[in-house]
């Protein structure tokens, strides 16, 4: 798919917008002053593959603890950029804590909470001044829920003079957007280069992220940061979520991703990294790990065993991952097919670089199994699991370059 052309910010080592592969952002929901706590998640948060990470940066002790978990996880060896978000004191924090500033990566401000009347411009005058003494990009992240609230009301009152006024809703975009665009503008008088400027319009509700951002995209050349805030959690977050980023991104719109979930309890936080990396390579854009292609079943499949095969290959996977790549160039694109009957089996395995199709109900414990397009074993009986793996395996030695 065609990407969106866009301007390219640098964001420490870590490029976003133009060619750039689509980055997977997400933020702690530790409180950053506890450091300790906020350390651990951002490493758990890297390791799990985020790309960049989000602190919040509330009060003048989180302010301390961001200088110190950034020196942290830069001596443990994490380069990934943090970011700070700010909310209705980041003129003050940046100001007083000159190594945060100096520090963060990016700083996110959305300008509905930056301050009214003239506070606001000053306020937002000595963000930008800090941004450009320290080099540092700056996202503008409007939401839905904290709207410039001086804007939407002359916004209202110039609608309401219309001959035609321009729906609810309409008015609603118009105004994220001009906020979004007019804040860009003002960051760019006060001398801020337009490639460290990265733009978010963030709504809660499906249809208005899509009508906001495909807008939006046409009206500027910053890249944007995509995301359904307040998604919800658990299936419903989830769906909502890669719903509507998949429909952007497949227009080409969309240069980094979050996707907000709430957490259920006793779900890590990495789910929504986990998430965002099953959605950028079901979308082709990027890849993390191997893929398994295993059919939904039906009444032809007599036994569970396809489903613990299927089940057994995805842990395998999670168990070796790590130490594959480590090994074996190009690992992530492996498509292993799992399937119940030889209805789609062969088809599907064939498809597949490896694949097995069981037979189905009727003649026990038998997979024909696929390499490469072409017919290679029929297994049988108890050991077909363990056969397989070690057929897998070897395929793997047999296909990957060691690195
Ligand atoms: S491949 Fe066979 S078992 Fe699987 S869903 Fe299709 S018909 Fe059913």
């Amino acid at each position: 798919m065609k990407r969106r052309k866009t301007r390219q910010v640098k964001i420490g080592s870590l490029s976003i917008g133009s060619k750039s592969p689509v980055v997977i952002q997400t933020m702690t929901n530790t409180p950053t002053a506890d450091q300790s706590r906020t350390f651990h998640q951002v490493v758990e948060l890297i390791e799990s593959g985020a790309e960049a990470v989000r602190l919040t940066v509330n009060s003048e002790a989180a302010a301390v603890a961001t200088g110190k978990i950034i020196g942290q996880l830069r001596r443990a060896g994490y380069p990934q950029p943090i970011i700070g978000d700010f909310h209705y004191n980041g003129h003050v924090l940046l100001s007083r804590f000159p190594e945060c500033a100096q520090q963060l990566d990016k700083y996110r401000i959305n300008p509905g909470n930056v301050g009214h009347g003239s506070g606001h411009q000053e306020h937002f005058a000595q963000i930008i001044s800090i941004a450009k003494k320290w080099n540092k990009p700056v996202r503008i992240g409007i939401n839905g829920g904290s709207l410039d609230q001086d804007l939407l009301a002359k916004l209202i009152q110039a609608n309401s003079r219309r001959k035609k006024p321009l729906a609810d809703k309409e008015v609603f975009y118009k105004c994220a957007i001009a906020s979004a665009l007019d804040s860009a503008a003002l960051a760019q008088k006060y001398g801020l280069a337009a490639n460290k400027i990265i733009i978010s319009i963030k709504m809660s509700n499906v249809q208005d992220l899509l009508a906001v951002n495909a807008q939006l995209a046409k009206k500027c050349d910053y890249p944007l940061h995509l995301g359904l805030t307040e998604a919800g959690s658990d299936i419903e977050g989830i769906i909502a979520s890669t719903s509507a980023l998949a429909i952007l991104l497949q227009q080409g719109i969309g240069d980094t991703i979050r996707i907000s979930l709430t957490p259920q309890p006793g779900m890590p936080r990495t789910r929504e990294v986990e998430v965002c990396k099953v959605l950028l390579q079901s979308l082709g854009m990027r890849s993390y790990s191997p893929t398994v292609i295993s059919c939904p079943g039906c009444g032809r499949t007599s036994s569970d065993d396809y489903q613990d095969l299927a089940a057994q290959i995805k842990q395998h996977i999670k168990n070796h991952l790590k130490q594959w790549k480590e090994r074996y160039i190009g690992i992530e694109g492996l498509k292993i097919a799992v399937m119940g009957c030889v209805v789609n089996g062969p088809g599907e395995s064939r498809h597949a670089d490896i694949g097995i199709s069981l037979a189905g109900e009727k003649n026990g414990k038998i997979g024909a199994v696929y390499q490469q397009g072409h017919y290679l074993v029929t297994l049988k009986g108890a050991s077909i699991k363990k056969d397989f793996f070690k057929l897998l395996e070897s395929f793997i030695r047999k296909n990957y370059s060691a690195r």
